[in-house]
């Protein structure tokens, strides 16, 4: 039956437009693996700058169709957002040169005889949509970040949350479908007002919320349904489809989907993997701020000095460019007790036994990961989405803790120490393991047969036969 399926839906081709970051480009192409298996063909466009660091033109999926890599330009072809000096610059760039490159692709897909029938694009290219309707396309817009991160935006964008909320009455955000935010809870640009041209770039994206053709996001039902409830009550056409993680740690469904066939950096496997085979089950804190958080020296220091006080084993993620900041003797005085690495498979990693609990900066997707893998956390969060994250990693998943900084924002190497002493020595430890574990088993029942998620995905790849 499923072949059939997969024949029958061959002929759908739809782009699918991710932001150039690790972060949000994984969730749109984990997806887009989910719609080849179903017969569909997504070509997925990042911009040329990024593709150059995929290095490859085609995905292979090991099942079917291969995923085409078809980039679009930001008008920074050869350095990105580097090239581009300023997040103005960029997002011009982006602006000026997106539509028309886009458009451009469509028009020679179908002179390749392989006209697309829909848009599914990241929220930080709004004008993806304008360009789907001139081509008479479906246009729909995807959420790669918490539904209620994106509710916070849209009730920014409909004025009904002020910003900056700090130094404003009342300074908590109150909206439906999500717990009170104090300010340190909500997305950093809204709570102290930095970087308003991102902000204001973000918040474009809901002004066609009630028009695209559907909204998807990257999350599994049962993670957020208050705020998914009532989105759907607002009558936007959204539908949760994930975890948007490789099926190997979900479902097992699609034969050797085993990472995201892409890595912003070399990850080191082998040593990781055999420091982890070495220690005992549950032992080791795994530590890593994902691929864009730059923390200050200061920082570093306390993280190094508080890890290397739990005497815990641990495996930390330090990119290359970061590691000048540790301090220069932690290395050789933690030789015996942990690991430090530029880049790793995060998820063989987050899936290993060893793993006892997951100190991270909690980027959505490393969110989304230990949630789904199950895995306790310790939030340190930096900035954008990661606050909210942490709120609901502490009060609303309850799978850990969230690290408190001090007035100067830094997290103390005693307050490290003790978050992680809570998560894997102290009086809640079984809770978080036992809700840990309740989170993975909800994320594969969400994406089997009869789940929420695979639902949604055949309903939506119903809707794209019909288009
Ligand atoms: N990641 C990885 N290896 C590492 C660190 C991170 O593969 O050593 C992956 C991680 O699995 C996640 C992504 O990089 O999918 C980071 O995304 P996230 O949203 O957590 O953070 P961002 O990098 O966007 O801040």
């Amino acid at each position: 039956m499923e072949n059939a399926n997969q024949a029958q839906n061959a002929h759908i081709h739809v782009l699918v437009l991710p932001y150039p970051s690790q972060g949000r480009i994984n969730p749109m192409l984990q997806f887009s693996k989910r719609l080849a298996h179903k017969g569909i063909k997504p070509t997925l466009s990042p911009t040329f700058c990024f593709s150059k660091m995929m290095d490859t033109t085609a995905i292979s999926t090991h099942y079917g169709p291969t995923i085409n890599v078809r980039p679009i330009s930001d008008g920074f072809d050869d350095g990105g957002f580097i090239q581009a000096g300023s997040i103005s610059a960029y997002l011009d760039g982006l602006k000026t040169f997106g539509p028309k490159t886009l458009a451009q692709l469509i028009e020679k897909l179908a002179e390749e005889g392989d006209p697309v029938k829909a848009i599914i694009y990241d929220g930080l290219f709004p004008w993806a949509l304008d360009v789907a309707r001139k081509f008479g396309l479906s246009g729909v817009l995807f959420f790669p970040e918490s539904c209620s991160v994106s509710s916070v935006y849209y009730h920014v964008h409909c004025g009904l949350i002020k910003v900056p909320l700090m130094g404003l009455s009342p300074t908590t955000v109150s909206i439906p479908g999500v717990p009170e935010l104090q300010p340190s809870e909500a997305p950093s640009f809204v709570a102290n007002g930095s970087h308003p041209e991102w902000l204001a770039w973000l918040l474009r994206q809901f002004s066609d919320v009630d028009k695209v053709d559907w909204v998807l996001c990257s999350v599994f039902y049962d993670m957020e349904k208050e705020v998914v409830d009532w989105m759907t009550k607002m009558g936007w056409k959204i539908r949760t489809i994930g975890p948007t993680i490789p099926s190997y740690y979900i479902d097992k469904k699609i034969q050797d989907d085993k990472d995201y066939s892409f890595q912003r950096f070399k990850p080191i496997t082998t040593l990781c993997k055999n420091w982890l085979d070495s220690n005992p089950k549950n032992s080791v804190v795994y530590m890593s701020f994902g691929s864009l958080a730059k923390l200050s020296e200061q920082q570093f220091k306390e993280l190094a000095c508080g890890i290397r006080n739990t005497h815990q084993s641990f495996l930390w993620v330090v990119r290359e460019l970061e590691q000048a900041k540790l301090p220069k003797e932690f290395i050789d005085e933690t030789s015996g007790q942990g690991l430090v690495v530029g880049w790793t498979s995060q998820l063989e990693v987050l899936s290993h036994e060893a793993i006892g609990c997951f100190v991270t900066h909690c980027g959505f997707n490393s969110i989304l990961e230990a949630l789904s893998i199950g895995v306790p956390v310790v939030g340190v969060p930096q900035c954008f989405d990661q606050g909210t994250n942490a709120k609901f990693v502490e009060d609303v998943w309850r799978v850990g803790v969230r690290a408190k900084v001090d007035e100067k924002g830094v997290v103390k190497r005693e307050v490290l120490e003790e978050c992680i002493r809570e998560v894997m020595e102290g009086e809640k430890k079984e809770e978080f393991r036992k809700n840990a574990d309740k989170w993975n088993r909800l994320a594969k029942e969400a994406m089997s047969e009869g789940g929420t998620s695979y639902k949604n995905i055949d309903e939506f790849v119903a809707f794209l036969g019909k288009c």
